[in-house]
């Protein structure tokens, strides 16, 4: 793999492995409310201080864009609640931090390098309170470009343990490695061609896509494999590791815009894997708008070989 890269891959890796300790210490998280009344716990501030913080040491010059922000959390959590995170991210880092600290990662844009870390650090929070399936997600941006990314699911199996590390892109491949510790393997999207046992991948909660629309489209294009519903970019990490061929993200409604930090570390993994990621129109989803993909309409991802056929089923609605 491309030098810079690798060097990048490690830190960041370590960093998702200590974010994912966080989420997994602690337990039964509190639920506190977001303006927009999106869910977020203090594990969401812990896990993205702890990512950024590696930003910030490793990689000034790189640009920050993440999902969460101090201001909520003070709002949310107050004094208390920050220096909770800060005991929380000292824990999983093995070393002291203050509250001074753990806001100070948490808001950091970063320098002005052509490369982007587009962070969700817990995507999936509502999976995550549920006891369902989260992911901890970096992906790595170089002017616009996904070229990196990395997905700690700390309650998914792909195929050895539960709790996985995915990683990898483009020009490197992409690999698995159980979050307990182990040897890392390669892995690659499904060679399923048949409409008949394609399998389709879509969110659990409804109001982040359009169900109705996956149902007509698994109808339209006889999809026979099943359709499951997961939470968050675990989805992505399922397609690159061939346990199913589609995942289709239809817009919630007309003015929804994906956010970015919801599919670059997915779209580099699944590419990675020699899979296709496109919107519902065949376009190649756009980095280079700011924290959205305001160019872009609904997500479509496939092992490659059944994107088309998706396509046209979506085309003929
Ligand atoms: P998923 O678990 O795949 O449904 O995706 C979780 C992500 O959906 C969260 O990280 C949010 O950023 C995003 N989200 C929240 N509200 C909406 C919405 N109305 N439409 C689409 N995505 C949303
Ligand atoms: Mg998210």
């Amino acid at each position: 793999m491309p030098a810079p890269l690798s060097g990048l891959l490690t830190s960041v890796r370590a960093a998702v492995r200590a974010a994912c300790a966080l989420c997994i210490a602690v337990g039964d998280p509190e639920r506190l409310e977001k303006q927009g009344r999106e869910p977020v716990t203090l594990a969401d501030y812990g896990s993205q201080a702890i990512l950024l913080r590696a930003a910030a040491l490793g990689f000034p010059e790189d640009r920050v864009v993440a999902e969460e922000g101090s201001a909520q959390l003070f709002a949310a959590a107050g004094a208390d609640g920050i220096a909770e995170i800060a005991d929380l991210v000292g824990a999983a880092l093995g070393e002291q931090c203050t509250s001074d600290d753990v806001v100070g990662w948490i808001d950091r844009e970063g320098g002005t390098g052509s490369r982007t870390w587009a962070v969700d650090p817990i995507d999936g929070t509502k999976g995550f309170l549920r006891g369902d399936q989260f992911a901890v997600a970096v992906g790595i941006l170089d002017d616009g470009v996904p070229v990196a990314g990395v997905l700690g699911c700390p309650r998914f199996d792909a195929g050895g343990s539960t709790g996985v590390v995915l990683w990898g892109g483009p020009s490197i491949g992409v690999f698995a490695e159980p979050l307990a510790g182990g040897s890392a393997s390669r892995v690659a999207v499904s060679e399923v061609t048949e409409p008949e046992a394609t399998r389709v991948l879509g969110s659990v909660e409804a109001a982040h896509g359009d169900p109705a629309l996956v149902r007509e489209v698994i109808d339209r294009a006889r999809l026979g494999g099943g359709w499951v519903r997961i939470d968050s970019q675990v989805k992505y990490a399922a397609v690159a590791a061939g346990m199913a061929e589609v995942y289709l993200r239809p817009r919630s409604r007309e003015d929804w815009r994906e956010r970015i930090w919801d599919h670059a570390a997915g779209v580099a993994i699944v590419e990675g894997a020699g899979g296709r990621v496109t919107d519902l129109d065949g376009k190649p989803l756009d980095f280079t708008f700011g924290p959205t993909l305001a160019q872009n309409r609904g997500v479509l991802v496939t092992n490659g070989r059944v994107h088309d056929l998706v396509l046209e089923a979506l085309r003929v609605g």
